[in-house]
């Protein structure tokens, strides 16, 4: 089976714009995945993500 879209439709709550998953690369959460604004470093909004669950 494929794996689900890597991509995801999350918007921005504070700009409107997409959010992209980016990976930290080192600490203690090295690997853990969050999102962040495209419009990153102009826009600071971060939020955790959420991995897709299959139904
Ligand atoms: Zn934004």
């Amino acid at each position: 089976m494929l794996p689900p879209q890597s991509k995801n439709n999350k918007k921005c709550p504070n700009c409107g714009n997409e959010m992209k998953v980016r990976e930290k690369k080192s600490g203690e959460e090295a690997g853990k995945k969050f999102l962040v604004c495209i419009k990153y470093p102009e826009c600071w909004t971060i939020e955790p993500y959420v991995e897709p669950k299959w139904f």
